[in-house]
């Protein structure tokens, strides 16, 4: 069992010609509501390859909360851990102009997964083969499962997203770290082949086309990402996680699973909206041959 410790949003996306200067109403082109979310996603990507997958999150009383549970019941993720909490649902507000796109995120419920909603799924966290987090819930309780792990000897992988959150005193209670190549820099600088090889075999930086690359103790591995064309690169890296994840808890190697996470990738990259595109296990041993 996989348990993902995160957010669950509804992504509000809005496209529009003309953007509205201050003051003023324009009519746009497009609204559609996206289940989003780094943590449903990554829950989502392991799910559909056919891990058994426990969300542990929040959401709000309120429709776009009834949805989003529904849409994880859909995908065969267990559901018990999520709870309705008092606020909102968590939205990302997403204005969509000429390629270019403004976010406003309000995390609303998911700040309200404390360490309360953690001791009562603890046992859950205990029978766990993996637990995995990102950086869009209270830091308190990553940190407050972050040492249950250690104690209880539970890998972890961390997706450091937002980057900002994340403290590198944390690094030692970590297995896997996967930040893409701007989370990496914010939190390491920017020489990353010296900080894999700092950390061999925990971090994990993903490279966007060109695959993902590790320090296997020797020296540098880079995994070539697969080549394709992409429509829609948002969830490439929950993907990617959710797929790594997968893998690893299958009991292949580091290489192997990487380079099955980036297949899985690169299949999401080709379709619409985070979710949209995650592969299933079929899909990626295809494009695997
Ligand atoms: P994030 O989505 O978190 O910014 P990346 O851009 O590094 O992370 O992408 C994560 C993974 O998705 C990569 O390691 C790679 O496997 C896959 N990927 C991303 N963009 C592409 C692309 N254009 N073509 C093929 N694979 C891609």
């Amino acid at each position: 069992m996989i348990t993902v410790i995160g957010s669950i949003n509804m992504d509000l996306a809005v496209e529009t010609e003309i953007f509205p200067k201050q003051g003023e109403t324009v009519q746009g082109s497009l609204f559609k509501t996206i289940p989003g979310g780094k943590g449903a996603n990554q829950a989502v990507a392991a799910a559909r390859l056919g891990s058994k997958v426990r969300m542990i999150g929040a959401v709000g009383n309120d429709s776009f909360g009834k949805e989003l549970y529904q849409n994880l019941q859909n995908e065969n993720v267990d559901v018990s851990g999520i709870v309705m909490a008092e606020n909102s649902t968590g939205i990302a507000n997403i204005l969509l102009h000429n390629r270019d796109n403004r976010i406003i995120v309000i995390p609303g419920a998911n700040y309200d997964l404390d360490k309360e909603m953690i001791d009562r799924n603890i046992h859950h966290i205990l029978e766990s083969k993996l637990v995995m987090m990102q950086l869009e819930i209270p830091i308190d309780t990553v940190e407050y499962v972050l040492a249950i792990c250690k104690k209880h000897e539970i890998p972890v992988l961390l997706n450091p997203a937002p980057a900002k959150n994340f403290k590198k005193e944390w690094m030692n209670q970590i297995t896997f770290l996967t930040p893409n190549e701007t989370e990496c820099e914010v939190i390491f600088g920017d020489d990353w082949e010296k900080v894999l090889e700092e950390y061999p075999n925990k971090i994990i930086v993903t490279l966007g086309s060109e695959g993902a690359a590790f320090h296997d103790g020797t020296s540098i591995v880079r995994i070539p990402g697969f080549k394709t064309t992409a429509v829609d690169t948002t969830g490439a890296g929950d993907t990617f996680n959710g797929a790594f994840a997968h893998a690893i808890c299958s009991g292949i190697t580091m290489n192997e699973s990487i380079h099955f996470a980036n297949i899985a990738a690169s299949l999401s990259v080709e379709k619409f909206g985070a979710q949209g595109g995650m592969p299933t296990l079929d899909e990626v041993y295809a494009r695997l041959g």
